[in-house]
């Protein structure tokens, strides 16, 4: 007898101050139960809503193993279709409902997809400077752990404290966090020159623009960043501006990776057909969960275009685990990015988080158990055990819950006023 879903709670907790949304399905098979992710960091409760008030209607008393089959009918219950909010909700009953398969056939999901087609995940972590000497200084130290692959920011992603108005703001200036492009492209110039000449070829560097340059400067920009041979360069235009990667990739040879925003299969497929993205960044929970995610990377695949899951700190252990199980099993793997060092420390202003990097830690090491572990050696290794191999104590969950701050950092504005993409 296949078990039916009899239960699923939403459970929110921000050990790390950081919202998370996690699903718990449980079956009609005593003990059997599986965990999702279904965090859009900054709108949980309208997701929770959701789930609780639309689909746990719509999936009560359904077979747990036609996975396909639920997330089609999550997907097109509401009649129009798609949008973070909508994708999040699914991908929480869609990744708890692969946790339930792979506890039920006992293998972990990657034996699922296939088995492992590599030993273990290479990753590269984040850092972040105010200055050259805090940058270097820190990428120092993850160099020191092992890691090959590192991001490398000035200032967060380049902008001014919220708050705070840019040099040549006009007066009385809307409050936002300020960018100029200009100036941020003869930043980023200067900083991987020191770096460079630091460092010399002995890491593979990334960078995020996290589209905060203006689309028409970014063909320029990327060309001047050829001669710094970086891994890939993220997300130099936004997913609205997609059709220019292709202009931006036909005049420069530096990688690109595009997509953390990316809800729809229209965003990216033209780009992949095209061979103007490198490496797609999807965030999983904002796609739907892990069955698009597997039909992403296949899509890509004989494209030659490969993935590079986003995977930041304002996203759950459970999620975490499922791109890593993912990223051992397919063929066009590239890199992983990686938040879960012994920290998830908050990388985005006004967010209310804990600053502390352990105390966030061990918080979230209480709430959850069993997560993918970095090995020191600039791979992260999957648990062995079935499923996503996560569990969470419901009990410390309880203890940090969830706050709805406005969200600040996204108010990104040029010089002018005029607001800019986050
Ligand atoms: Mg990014």
């Amino acid at each position: 007898m296949i078990p039916k879903i009899k239960k699923i709670k939403v459970i929110e907790t921000a050990p790390a101050g950081i919202n998370f949304l996690i699903v718990k399905i449980e079956t009609t098979e005593a003990g059997l139960y599986g965990l999702g992710c279904a965090t859009f960091a900054y709108r949980t409760a309208t997701i929770k809503h959701l789930i609780e008030t639309y689909l746990s209607p719509l999936l009560i008393g359904r077979d747990v193993d036609r996975i396909s089959d639920l997330w089609q009918l999550m997907h097109q219950n509401a009649y129009w279709r798609s949008g973070p909010i909508e994708n999040n909700a699914i991908s929480g009953i869609d990744m708890a409902l692969w946790d339930i398969k792979g506890k039920m056939a006992s293998m972990p999901l990657y034996q699922l997809l296939g088995g492992k087609m590599r030993d273990a995940v290479p990753v590269y972590r984040h850092a972040d400077g105010n200055n050259i000497e805090e940058l270097i200084s820190e990428i120092e130290g993850f160099k020191s752990i092992g890691l090959q692959y590192i991001r490398c920011q000035m200032g967060i992603y380049g902008g001014t404290e919220y708050g705070t108005a840019g040099k040549h703001s006009p007066v009385n200036p809307s409050i936002g966090t300020y960018i100029d492009s200009r100036e941020y492209i003869r930043n980023t110039l200067d900083m991987f020159d020191k770096l460079r000449s630091h460092f010399g070829d002995s890491i593979e560097f990334v960078h995020d623009v996290h589209e905060r340059i203006n689309p028409i400067d970014a063909r320029q920009f990327c060309h001047e960043m050829d001669k710094y041979h970086l891994f890939f360069l993220e997300d130099v235009v936004s997913p609205e501006n997609v059709a220019w990667l292709r202009e931006i990739h036909n005049f420069c040879t530096t990688p690109l990776s595009h997509g953390e925003l990316y809800v729809n299969p229209n965003e990216w497929q033209d780009a992949v057909i095209n061979r103007s993205v490198d490496y797609l960044r999807a965030h999983l929970s904002d796609i739907g969960g892990i069955t698009p995610a597997i039909k992403m990377a296949a899509f890509a695949a004989p494209f030659g275009v490969r993935t590079c899951w986003h995977c930041p700190p304002d996203m759950s252990p459970v999620a975490a685990s499922a791109v890593i199980n993912i990223d051992l099993a397919i063929p066009n793997f590239g890199l992983q990015e990686w938040s879960a060092i012994k920290s998830y420390k908050f990388l985005q202003q006004g967010s209310g988080a804990i600053d502390n990097d352990e105390q966030a830690s061990d918080a979230i090491y209480e709430v959850f158990s069993g997560m993918p572990e970095y090995g020191n050696d600039g791979y992260v290794y999957a648990n062995e055990k079935p499923g996503l191999g996560i569990d969470i104590d419901e009990k410390a969950a309880a203890k940090y819950s969830c706050k709805h701050p406005v969200t600040v950092w996204t108010q990104t504005r040029n010089p002018d006023g005029s607001l800019q993409t986050p």
